[in-house]
């Protein structure tokens, strides 16, 4: 018997993502997306549904971040061993890539759940003897590389992906193409599921594109024009020749450049944005489609604390499988243990920051988080636009700061982003205690979410597609302090789950700064000094937010909507 059989027996849908984020140790992820990715998964095993996952084995990672003296961004190399934590698959299937064959071989990585169940996830490699130096790279660094690479990799995800499915036995039931990245795949489809020439009359479309409509669905993730990946036809030629005639690519992918996002939207019967608000930019973006909102969720195991977990253990038994019953937290926990499974977290935390950077935090003070990928729209340089005003603040009523988050190594703005932070620091040096944990991962991410006692997020508008790490934060009873974007949207009742930065239209942009030290002043800390109206804040996130934005309830909604329809 192959470690694969026990997963063919019963068709499977099939989930693609570019990056996924199984464990930490396996740098197959960057950030949101692959936590995400990761999260699906994990609910799938918990809810043991047939999915199969497939992504790139990315054997380079995504990069190691080091923080330099300046405070400027070092990355190195993520390298690590398939072998230690997959079996290789005994079956290889090529692709044509440049008028050549690229071969391409594949590692099974068994995803065990914390309950029943496990999934299988196919990590796609290149790095195989058949092929030449350069194409055995092509898997190595997950957004590395200029848009020639970035094609290849997609080319590998979404043709390679499909072929190597049928290769090893799967039967797909549905594909699942989460974000447009795996696009591709839908033109294998197209190639599969082909009219008979007879049955063709002259000029007509040999594509099925009905059935291959029939078998995709689509969940995208980016709200702005400029975050979808193109690529010229020029290109296209040069890369994929003509693997479906032009005149088809064209209809399905637009005319002036193949727009993955198109492409995913024309072969996709089910389409989805990852929070309400998002789902409305995408219908003004693409109008004519029908997209609706499944709002993203994460992992209830993952991301809530020891303390926390054990709580809920006793108190409200089975909301691993079913974090509904979280909904009960406010009347079946009390006060005094919500309090206690926080400053274990908080301790943690304090213990962490002391490893990393050997600055002692004080687990009295209210202590702001604020992790996430440092880009200029996530705007993680809001809170210091007035440092005299911020100093102010901090001198009548003392609070703390963990900042973390890695840029892209070719995001030059976000690296400037997280230089100016540590200048910041520098500049708070005595006033406010303030750190930069290097290397964000899944680990600090757990740490911090738990740790703090405010979880700020402060995006322009409407850039944040959904936002996941405030959720996390909701399991560890932490409330937000976000610009109304994306899931806050619909997570933010003032004052009861956390508190809102301003308005929720993107006029409200250029006063946010102003909006957030006044309710920072005003609201926030004040009410953290009366601690019986601070635990029913916490409170309110575990209840109305932890008990609804979970992957649990994510997963049931795309099998009900997008999966069996
Ligand atoms: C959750 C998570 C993210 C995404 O956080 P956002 O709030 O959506 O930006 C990114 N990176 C890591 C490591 C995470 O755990």
């Amino acid at each position: 018997m192959s470690a694969l059989d026990k997963f063919t027996y019963e068709p499977r849908i099939a989930y693609f993502s570019m990056e996924i984020a199984l464990q930490n140790e396996i740098p197959t992820y960057s950030g949101g997306l692959g936590v995400l990715a990761g999260d699906t998964m994990r609910s799938a095993t918990d809810l043991e549904l047939p999915v199969v996952a497939v992504t790139l084995v990315s054997r380079a990672g995504y990069f190691r971040q080091k923080i330099d003296a300046e405070g400027r961004q070092q990355e190195e190399p993520m390298q690590w061993q398939p072998a230690d934590h997959a079996v290789p698959l005994n079956a290889k299937i090529a692709v044509t890539i440049e008028h050549r064959t690229v071969w391409i071989s594949a590692w099974l990585y068994t995803l065990e759940g914390h309950m029943n169940g496990r999934q299988p996830i196919i990590l796609l490699d290149t790095d195989v003897a058949e092929n030449s130096t350069e194409d055995r790279q092509i898997t190595a660094a997950l957004y590395g590389g200029d848009s020639t690479y970035r094609l290849k990799q997609e080319i590998v995800l979404g043709i390679g992906g499909v072929r190597l499915l049928q290769a090893v036995g799967f039967n797909i039931r549905q594909y699942h193409m989460n974000e447009g990245h795996s696009a591709l795949l839908g033109l294998e489809l197209l190639r599969r599921f082909m009219y008979p020439s007879e049955d063709l009359r002259p000029g007509e479309s040999p594509y099925n594109i009905p059935r291959v409509r029939e078998l995709c669905c689509f969940t995208t993730h980016t709200p702005v024009e400029a975050g979808h990946d193109r690529f010229s036809y020029e290109l296209i030629y040069r890369i994929l020749d003509d693997f479906v005639d032009i005149a088809t690519l064209k209809q399905l992918a637009g005319e002036d450049s193949l727009n993955m996002t198109c492409l995913a939207l024309n072969l996709s019967e089910h389409v989805n944005g990852v929070a309400k608000r998002h789902a409305e930019i995408s219908r003004k973006m693409f109008p004519g489609y029908r997209v609706k909102a499944v709002t993203n969720g994460v992992h209830p195991y993952t991301w809530t604390s020891p303390g926390f977990a054990e709580l809920y253990d006793q108190r409200l038994p089975g909301w691993c499988h079913e974090p509904e019953l979280l909904v009960r937290a406010d009347c079946c926990i009390r006060d005094e243990e919500i309090l206690q499974a926080h400053q274990r977290a908080k301790t943690m935390l304090m213990e962490k920051i002391k490893v990393l950077t050997s600055a002692t935090f004080d687990p009295q003070l209210p202590t702001l988080g604020f992790a996430r990928r440092m880009t200029s729209y996530k705007r993680p340089d809001l809170l210091f636009s007035d440092i005299e005003r911020l100093k102010g603040i901090a001198h009548e009523q003392p609070f703390q700061i963990v900042l973390a988050g890695k840029a892209h190594p070719q995001d030059e703005g976000g690296k400037q982003l997280i230089e100016k932070l540590h200048r910041h620091i520098h500049e708070l040096d005595g006033i406010i205690n303030m750190v930069f944990l290097p290397g964000y991962d899944m680990d600090i991410a757990r740490i911090m979410v738990a740790g703090v006692d405010i979880w700020l997020n402060t995006p322009l508008r409407p850039m944040e597609a959904s936002g996941t790490s405030g959720m996390k934060a909701a399991f560890n009873g932490v409330p937000n302090l976000s610009v109304l974007d994306g899931w806050w949207i619909e997570g933010c009742i003032e004052g009861v789950t956390g508190w809102a930065v301003g308005g929720n239209t993107e006029s409200a942009n250029g006063n946010d700064a102003c909006a957030l030290y006044d309710k920072l002043e005003q609201v926030v800390l004040p009410l953290y000094q009366d601690q019986a109206s601070w635990v029913k804040v916490m409170k309110g996130a575990i209840c109305k937010n932890a008990s609804f934005f979970n992957s649990h309830r994510m997963m049931r909604r795309y099998t009900t909507e997008a999966y069996i329809r």
